[in-house]
């Protein structure tokens, strides 16, 4: 299965993908960051990437991370 997910970054406020690929269980490997490359105050977090369930769970996800809509 094939996630795709659409979040904004809190910092510069431009598109992030998150590319994802399954591993154990409900984990997967995620990899974020901007859609195009570009100054960005939080440039030293990305790429965002780790294991989780989903992208908010990534260790410094809440600071980077700006949901669609929210
Ligand atoms: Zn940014």
């Amino acid at each position: 299965m094939t996630a795709r997910a659409f979040y904004w970054c809190r910092a510069c406020r431009r598109p992030l993908f998150a590319a994802s690929s399954a591993v154990a269980g409900t984990a997967r490997d995620w990899e974020i960051d901007h859609q195009e490359p570009g100054d960005c105050a939080n440039d030293a977090l990305f790429p965002l990437a780790g294991t989780a369930a989903a992208p908010e769970e990534l260790r410094h996800a809440a600071g980077v991370l700006r949901l669609f809509g929210h």
